[in-house]
């Protein structure tokens, strides 16, 4: 099971008393909610497209979008949820997220963290349609990472999402001290330091999915 977990820019950002920044601004989606369906459907058909375009394949829509709050989210094999969590489960083929944390986070970042957590589960939703082989966890992490910054900045470019100046900054801050609960998430090696993690994304960003 994959999993992001974001932390530390909370405080980092309330230790600097900034307003919470609106960015990545879909047009009409002004709220939580609104956030998480758009990054949903835009990193789909992203994926879809790029598929049928580049693969000559077509890419299969995850089964399943499950919000959860604490423990209560869905088992992926024998594996329950965890809280403050988003993973993407292989078994079922489907994404789960507790929406009490990611809306803190929306909250307490802005609406950049929704859209750098959505893609990055929805990579692993994508490498399991590639069947790439990985040797390490961290390289499949670091590739997650680098297919939402290539994810993203596609949107930019095709006019689906807009930006502001200093959305890459907070893009890339977003993948600070992220890590993996169930996977030893303080050992670097399991999902890449913050400098790895931010140069992954921003490979992907820079020079899109085919980078990465
Ligand atoms: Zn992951």
């Amino acid at each position: 099971m994959k999993r992001i977990l974001i932390i530390g820019l909370v405080l980092l950002l309330g230790a600097c008393g900034l307003a919470r920044p609106r960015s990545m601004d879909a047009r009409g989606a002004d709220s939580f909610e609104d956030d998480v369906r758009t990054a949903r459907t835009l990193t789909e058909e992203f994926w879809k497209q790029y598929f049928q375009r580049r693969l000559g394949t077509t890419y299969r829509p995850i089964a399943d979008f499950v919000p959860y709050s604490g423990k209560s989210g869905p088992k992926c094999g024998n594996e329950p949820a965890a809280p403050n969590n988003a993973f993407y489960c292989p078994v079922g083929h489907f994404i789960a997220y507790d929406q009490d944390w990611m809306e803190s986070l929306w909250n307490e970042m802005g609406d950049g963290s929704v859209y750098v957590i959505i893609p990055h589960e929805f990579g692993h939703a994508v490498q399991a349609q590639l069947q790439t082989d990985f040797q390490l966890n961290v390289q499949m992490e670091l590739q997650a990472d680098c297919y939402a910054g290539g994810t993203l900045s596609s949107l930019v470019s095709s006019g689906a999402l807009e930006t502001q100046p200093g959305d890459e900054d907070e893009l890339l801050l977003s993948l600070e001290a992220a890590g993996d609960p169930t996977d030893d998430w303080l050992n670097p090696s399991a999902h890449g330091t913050a400098e790895q993690r931010q140069a992954s994304f921003a490979a992907g960003w820079r020079s899109g999915v085919d980078a990465c």
